[in-house]
């Protein structure tokens, strides 16, 4: 009994002490695969970088140019327009005192960064983000290649940006981001957005249908917020899980609980930037009715009757949602949701600015009760997944062949019986 007891121990240590092995084995080979498989993509965006693929300067129509705002006003119902102009020309009075805040046009790669070092600055990369250069682990990197050869990034040609998962990296194919900020200029109406700016005089003009340049630009540069936003998001809050090596997360395809959390995560971004606060939901309510205009249009042929809307009759559109193709428009619904969750004075607010050597401020003549309204002119029809209806399907056929099985099973039984 003794012996027989020893044995079984032995076999049970061998045993154990094999499959620690096999594990510890294979975390080291995994580890080991991940570190290859990182230095190979760093070895790559190295050469990219001398071949010149990497987009310091993203040429968009020649006449873009990036401004960030100065500072944020409130202008809730609590305040008179008397005190709002006091606010306005003391801002004035201060920029003409300060040198630095004249005008100043950023480059594209100098906005990314100043736009994403605003996004990162309550994370742990704070103070830490580089665009097209060469990636630092510790860091956020952020990388615009006109193409890619070597596929580091599969289906690159069909992204605007995805998070790799190696090296805290978001790619973006500047070709396909160039097209949809591209896309903008065929904004020919303003909807809701106001530019007020002073005239040498002092006094104030608001202009509702703005200069078609700067509410085009205005679009872009909300977009690329969104955009970069999005991306940025994907990096704080999943970069544990993308790391092992699953799919990159896009900003377009597969619209899912992590899509959402990334685009959430714009807007409690853009809510802690006091510059970027007060732009971002005004100018999103301008792309939602940009979209909800030409939806619109599409549906019933003319949008005359709509805008502004408010006590005419105007059709109600829909449209069609799945997780693997989810509108715009109903994404940029859902971010204006949170972000008036976040602050019901989301929409009234200002963003300062200078343009073209004025002091300017963009800011929403419509309110929250207006998009409120909106949304009742919206049907969304959630439809399932391609991926749920492929489960059904699966299980249908599963469920029709063992149900033939049975059949036959039991017209062969009946056959056998009948012979004997
Ligand atoms: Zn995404």
């Amino acid at each position: 009994m003794q012996i027989d007891r020893n044995i079984t121990l032995l076999v049970l240590s061998g045993v154990t002490a094999l499959a620690l092995i096999l594990t510890l084995g294979t975390s080291l080979s995994h580890s080991r695969r991940v570190e290859l498989r990182e230095n190979r993509f760093l070895q790559t965006i190295e050469k990219y970088k001398q071949m010149g693929l990497l987009e310091n300067d993203l040429v968009i129509d020649g006449t873009l140019r990036y401004r960030l705002s100065l500072a944020t006003l409130d202008y809730s119902e609590e305040k008179t327009f008397a005190v709002v102009k006091s606010e306005l020309k003391k801002q004035q009075a201060l920029m003409l005192q300060e040198p630095h805040n004249v005008e100043r046009l950023l480059s594209f790669k100098e906005y990314v960064t100043a736009l994403a070092s605003r996004m990162t600055a309550n994370s742990v990369f704070n103070g830490r983000v580089s665009v097209n250069e060469v990636p630092q682990k510790n860091q956020l990197n952020i990388l615009f290649l006109s193409s890619d050869p070597d596929h580091i990034l599969t289906g690159f040609e069909n992204i605007s940006c995805a998070f790799t998962g190696t090296s805290n990296v978001v790619l973006c194919n500047s070709k396909t981001v160039s097209r949809i900020l591209d896309d903008f200029d065929h904004a020919s109406e303003n909807f809701s957005t106001a530019i007020a700016t002073f005239d040498s005089s002092g006094s104030l003009t608001i202009d509702s249908l703005a200069n078609g340049d700067i509410l085009k630009q205005l679009l872009k540069q909300n977009f690329l917020t969104w955009l970069l936003g999005h991306e940025i998001g994907h990096v704080i809050l999943h970069g544990n899980k993308v790391s092992s090596g699953s799919r990159p997360l896009h900003f377009d395809f597969v619209y899912d609980a992590k899509e959402r959390e990334a685009d959430a995560f714009v807007v409690h971004a853009v809510r802690a930037d006091n510059t970027l606060q007060a732009a971002f939901p005004v100018i999103l309510l301008e792309f939602i009715e940009q979209r909800y205009h030409k939806i619109y249009q599409e549906q019933y042929g003319s949008s005359a009757m709509v805008f502004p809307a408010r006590n005419l009759p105007a059709e109600i559109i829909s449209i069609t949602a799945t997780s693997y193709s989810m509108p715009l428009l109903v994404r940029a619904m859902r971010l204006m949701d949170q972000s008036i969750h976040d602050n019901p004075k989301a929409l009234n607010q200002a963003t300062y600015s200078v343009i073209d050597g004025r002091l300017a401020y963009v800011g929403s003549y419509k309110f929250t009760d207006y998009y409120e309204f909106l949304k009742t002119r919206v049907t969304i029809l959630e439809k399932p997944s391609i991926q749920s209806s492929k489960i059904a399907i699966y299980l249908l056929t599963f469920g029709v062949a063992i149900a033939l099985a049975l059949l036959i099973h039991s017209q062969l039984l009946r056959k056998k019986s009948r012979r004997i």
